[in-house]
């Protein structure tokens, strides 16, 4: 299939071959001639999958072939509205519409907070045809009289299962009961729970349904490992397999703001190029973290589920769960951000005794179990306690079992210790593996902290005989 069959204009077919697609994904394929119709579409996809432009270019087409009228004062009217969980996604998903309608002549506006009222003010009092925003300060604005919804034709709730995960009901039902009654409605949500389910029960009027990746499969085209580790190592082990398979563009999640700053300073430490990005972060940092990253100024992007959510950078090659999630969900969404629209990508999660419930819940839910590697040199204790992990969203704790338990139920899973690791231990004696890091001029403190502890020392050594 081509996209010309889609029935898209002229001037979006330019702009399509401009950002080089040549094939539409299979959601845009679907979902681009039902939102030509104007009818209402629940779609089941993930980041990833090519959504955006599923719903974008349909949108652009339906607006720039019916002009409106321009309002009171010559205003531009509103007339769509998409609301996206996070600043990151708002600003992603609004540079989309920018790169697909710079054919034509739509205006379009992020909105979305921890940034100054004054620019947004001034682009509203202009008027905009499109606006891409967050909840929280879409409402500000229309609490204080700046937004018009009068004329809204077409709504979007893009990932709405994050949107829910964050809070945000009530006010997408403030949104929704200010909007006009006739309109277009389009929800797109990775997974669907009773929740989401009522909510589209309330917004969609007879939608046509659409499901790209079956409910909670992860993304074909991605290869998953874990790696099993102590929880005192996984810094360590972490900047061993950056510096020994020079990876470029990794990005690491951590459980917790204060996990992601700390892993931030040790990849330093070991001469590793890192940013964090998470909540507690001012936007311009958040911004510029995600433009360091994109242009590899820095090799490694740490961050949280929820600042991470969305982010859209070509063919990211590697993901790392560093912390593993404990709403297995996540996982699911973490590894959509690798091999995204056909292309391959690793995603490697470090494991370690306390986080084995996780691993457990995660297998059931994508229904396959992990390959488990263990990486010479990082052995985890076999005889190990787990410890509890500190549960968000009052989900359930982890901290149970062994690693010689989790092996006897994996049964039949491979642990194997990658050869070129292994003969880089043997080939240099008892080397630490770290030495890897270092031979691409990477003196790493971690490691020579390491050297110096005899404990870890005669593990290493018994594994090099
Ligand atoms: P999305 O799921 O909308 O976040 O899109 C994921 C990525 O796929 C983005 O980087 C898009 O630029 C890219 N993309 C979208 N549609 C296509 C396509 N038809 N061919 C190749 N890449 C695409």
């Amino acid at each position: 299939m081509t996209f010309d069959s889609l029935g898209l204009s002229r001037a979006l077919l330019r702009a399509v071959a401009d950002q080089g697609y040549t094939v539409p994904t299979p959601i845009q394929a679907e979902a681009i001639p039902v939102v030509l119709t104007g009818g209402d579409l629940l779609a089941g996809a993930q980041t990833g999958t090519g959504k955006t432009a599923g719903f974008v270019l349909p949108m652009l087409q339906r607006l720039s072939s019916n002009p409106a009228a321009p309002g009171r004062g010559g205003r531009i009217p509103l007339r769509a509205l998409i609301l996206t969980p996070t600043r990151e996604l708002a600003a992603q998903v609004e540079a989309s519409v920018k790169a697909y309608g710079k054919h034509l002549r739509l205006t379009s506006c992020a909105l979305f907070g921890g940034v100054g009222f004054g620019p947004q003010i001034a682009q509203l009092r202009r008027g905009v045809d499109i606006l891409v925003a967050t909840p929280g300060r879409l409402l500000d604005h229309h609490r204080e009289g700046r937004i018009d919804f009068s004329a809204v034709e077409i709504f979007v709730l893009d990932e709405a299962d994050r949107m829910l995960d964050m809070g945000f009901i009530v006010d997408i039902k403030r949104v929704m009961a200010s909007l006009p009654k006739r309109r277009q409605n389009l929800l797109f949500s990775a997974t669907f729970s009773d929740e989401i389910k009522s909510l589209a029960d309330k917004l969609l009027d007879t939608p046509r349904m659409i499901q790209v990746t079956p409910r909670n499969s992860t993304v074909a085209g991605v290869a998953q490992r874990v790696h099993p580790v102590n929880r005192g190592d996984k810094a360590a082990l972490l900047a061993f397999l950056i510096g020994h398979h020079r990876w470029r563009q990794v990005l690491v999640f951590t459980r917790t703001k204060h996990g992601a700053d700390k892993l931030v300073r040790s990849l330093e430490k070991d001469g590793i190029r890192a940013v964090a990005l998470h909540g507690n972060k001012s936007q311009n940092a958040r911004t510029k973290a995600l433009a360091d990253f994109k242009k590899s100024a820095v090799e490694v992007l740490v961050a949280t589920d929820i600042a991470a959510r969305g982010i859209d950078i070509d063919q990211l090659p590697y993901v790392v769960n560093y912390d593993l999630p404990n709403v297995p969900e996540d996982y699911v969404h973490r590894i959509g951000r690798t091999a995204r629209a056909g292309a391959t990508g690793e995603a490697i999660s470090l494991v370690c005794v306390d986080e084995l419930g996780f691993l457990r819940d995660i297998e059931r839910v994508i229904k396959r179990s992990i390959e488990s590697e263990v990486v010479a040199g990082f052995e985890p204790d076999p005889d190990a306690v787990a410890q509890p992990v500190f549960a968000q969203r009052g989900r359930k704790q982890a901290g149970s079992g062994s690693w010689t338990a989790h092996r006897e139920q994996a049964g039949a899973r491979r642990q194997r210790v990658p050869t070129g690791t292994a003969k880089h231990a043997s080939s240099r004696g008892h080397v630490h593996p770290a030495g890897a890091a270092r031979d691409r001029d990477r003196a790493s403190p971690a490691a020579q902290r390491r050297d110096a502890s005899t404990g870890s020392r005669s593990r290493r050594q018994s594994f090099g005989r």
